[in-house]
């Protein structure tokens, strides 16, 4: 598969990850103008906006539309930016392409349908475009590599894939949970396609954007697509996860790009400091249950119950989510917690049977 290295790549130094950055949604000339020279100026040479923008719920903002393709080929023309937008059917793929858009992606709601896949795969036919294809709303690797294929069956050469999280029932730190082991079984079954991340859909939430960044080259992604917006709070879709220009150039600069090649460290150095970091738990766990026995001690002196499930509950899910954050799984901070816990009542009803 040839892939989309020409046009994202070009001129990049090694130590910055393609990017695709500009507003979740065009709003007036006047805000894509002001957000697509303030990008330039730092450097981006993809500007996204979305015109049609596919809402969950009616009544919510939903595009522009066509009007906003003359601001966008003015973007283009001032600044010198390529352009990229989002197309659902048809008739956005014909209007992107004539008006000269470089660069399309199908959103995620779109490539959950493969009917409104293969309408867009149709009526890509003949035209030379990049496009990148946002994995669908629900965990489903078949679906997405489903979507990619039909894309490509209709000729287009430069293709891409866009990680933007699943949407789940629970309620989670992420807007979107990444699950990451989805983008890189999709990397593993397609090793040459190039793979962004998407980390304003993901996270949902300004704070989240870098950790996400950095953990996404971490992952060996090779390009970002990040929401940025000039008045992030003042945007009239995805208020909360767009970040102001300067914001986003900030992050870039603090991301690290490790090398894959060969590390100056000795493997027999990382597993020392394993057996340490090994050590330390051992040490502490056996402080913990000290401390159990004593609260054993207390509850039996003043007659009350070992288990006291409210407290429980309430330190599983801050401790799962301040996991999140440290870059942990959640299930698994539970499960360890979990697991401490059944020692630790061990230990107090041995106590309170004393
Ligand atoms: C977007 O990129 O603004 C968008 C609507 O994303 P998604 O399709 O990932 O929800
Ligand atoms: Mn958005």
């Amino acid at each position: 598969m040839e892939n989309l290295r020409p046009i994202l790549f070009a001129g990049l130094t090694p130590r910055r990850p393609a990017l695709i950055a500009g507003p979740c949604s065009a709003e007036t000339e006047e805000q894509v103008m002001a957000a697509a020279r303030a990008l330039a100026a730092r450097g981006v040479r993809i500007f996204r906006a979305g015109l049609w923008k596919p809402r969950t719920k009616p009544g919510g903002f939903e595009g522009v539309g066509a009007a906003g393709l003359p601001w966008l080929a003015r973007a283009k023309r001032e600044t010198g930016l390529r352009i990229a937008t989002e197309a659902a059917t048809a008739e956005h793929v014909a209007a992107a392409c004539a008006a000269g858009v470089d660069l399309l992606w199908i959103g995620a709601r779109t490539t959950a349908n493969p009917f409104a896949v293969q309408e867009i795969a149709d009526a890509l036919r003949g035209h030379d475009i990049p496009v990148l294809v946002k994995n669908p709303v629900s965990p489903d690797l078949e679906l997405w590599i489903g979507a990619l294929q039909r894309i490509r069956n209709a000729g287009i050469r430069r293709l891409g894939a866009i990680h933007r999280g699943f949407s789940t029932a629970d309620r989670s730190l992420y807007r979107n949970t990444p699950q990451w082991s989805i983008p890189i079984e999709l990397h593993r079954r397609l090793p040459e396609l190039p793979l962004f991340c998407d980390p304003s859909h993901i996270g949902g939430r300004r704070e989240l954007i870098a950790p996400l960044c950095q953990q996404a080259m971490d992952l060996g992604f090779d390009g970002l697509i990040v929401e940025a917006h000039c008045s992030p709070d003042e945007a009239w879709s995805d208020r909360a996860q767009q970040i102001t220009p300067e914001a986003l150039d900030e992050i870039l600069r603090r991301l690290v790009i490790r090398r894959t090649t060969a590390t100056t460290e000795s493997l027999d150095e990382l597993r020392r400091e394993i057996d340490e970091c090994d050590d330390e738990l051992l040490e502490l766990l056996a402080r913990r249950m000290r401390i159990s026995r004593r609260i054993g001690q207390y509850k039996r002196e003043h007659s009350m119950p070992v288990l006291q499930t409210l407290r429980y509950d309430e330190l599983l899910a801050r401790r799962a989510a301040e996991a999140e954050k440290l870059g942990m799984d959640g299930a698994f901070m539970r499960a360890v917690l979990q697991a401490i816990h059944e020692e630790s009542v061990r230990q107090q009803m041995e106590v309170l049977g004393e």
